[in-house]
């Protein structure tokens, strides 16, 4: 069913008027962009001219979008995930709406940042209650990347059945996430167990996963949609002979409710490249938020200084030291 939405020929049926076409970009390939409209999908090229002068920043008045879209420096003005308005006689996109959210990273083969999605709405990070065990310093390091593009963040814990009913020690570790805020889905891909609630929780976003390999994320995809995982591994393939040059995303769609996008990001499944500014790192750690501001020093760099009340809420057991401890390996690494 997906397989077919994602895999049809790009329809050319044009609407009934010629008013441009609201889309959402799901495929991007060698400056063709697939763009799925109300009236189907459609192939789509960006007008040279508008590459220069693309405006989807935020706000504010036209000359001044357009500088910030000059300053930019991205390998590729548009992502999956971007919402477009297209002219559907001659298949170009006509303008990129303001985008939400940017998952972008330095791209590992040209200068500049690459955007992986846009407009994410929720980052699911995937770990396995056994093998292999949570990385919880890995986990850390997906929420860290969630939290400084502001997009919202939950955590699934697959494989849940090889725990046999002894859940207590994985549950008392995730609980720790539970209390920052987390939203923290227990399940197994393997049994279907919980994995409706993740469905629902899907609903109307468009959502990716990370995570480690091995913890079952094209299970989890599979589970959710029966050969979704098997599409997803069709991109890996053509990945792997050099079709694609950077690192690529693409979104599926999943059946059911509207607009809910799944992204498959292979530039999610390691978090080199990422580039957090050490200042803002204290900004990552939702947690830390009520002690910020409280410490002595206004520079305060949550180390050793002196008075410091982020340290004091560790001490205290308000702030959970194993999450302090991943606070402490990003910030210090020269
Ligand atoms: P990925 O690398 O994250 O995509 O992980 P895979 O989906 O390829 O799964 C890795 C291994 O874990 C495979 O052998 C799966 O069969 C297994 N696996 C995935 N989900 C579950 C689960 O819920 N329970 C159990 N017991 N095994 C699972
Ligand atoms: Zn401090």
């Amino acid at each position: 069913m997906i397989e077919e939405a994602a895999m049809a020929e790009p329809q050319t049926q044009t609407p009934d008027n010629d008013v441009p076409l609201r889309g959402t970009v799901f495929r991007v390939n060698s400056g063709n962009y697939y763009v799925l409209t109300g009236h189907g999908e459609f192939v789509c090229r960006l007008r040279g001219n508008l590459k220069k002068e693309l405006v989807y920043s935020t706000s504010g008045s036209r000359p001044r979008r357009v500088q910030d879209a000059r300053k930019r420096r991205t390998t590729d003005p548009i992502a999956v995930g971007d919402h477009v308005m297209i002219d559907t006689h001659l298949g170009m996109i006509e303008e990129i709406l303001p985008r939400h959210s940017s998952l972008s990273r330095e791209s590992p083969s040209a200068r500049g940042q690459h955007t992986l999605v846009a407009n994410l709405d929720c980052l699911y990070v995937v770990v396995a209650a056994r093998h292999p065990w949570p990385d919880l310093s890995l986990l850390d390091k997906f929420l860290v990347i969630a939290e400084a593009a502001e997009i919202e963040a939950g955590v699934v814990v697959n494989k849940m059945d090889l725990l046999a009913g002894d859940e207590d020690e994985t549950r008392a570790a995730m609980a720790v996430y539970e209390r920052i805020g987390y939203k923290v889905l227990y399940l197994s891909a393997k049994h279907s167990e919980g994995v409706d609630e993740l469905r629902a929780a899907l609903a109307g976003k468009i959502s990716a996963f990370a995570g480690a390999s091995g913890v079952g994320k094209s299970s989890l995809l599979n589970a959710l949609e029966p050969g979704l995982s098997l599409r997803t591994g069709a991109v890996s393939a053509v990945t792997f002979q050099g079709r694609h040059t950077t690192t690529s995303a693409e979104l599926f769609p999943l059946p059911g409710a509207q607009e809910t996008w799944l992204a498959d990001t292979p530039g999610l499944r390691q978090v080199d490249f990422w580039e957090v500014d050490k200042d803002d790192m204290q900004f990552c750690f939702p947690e830390f938020a009520p002690h910020l501001g409280e410490c002595k020093f206004a520079n305060c760099r949550h180390h050793t200084e002196l008075g410091c009340a982020v340290r004091a809420a560790v001490d205290a057991g308000t702030i959970d030291t194993r999450r302090y401890q991943s606070y402490l390996q990003t910030t210090e690494q020269e």
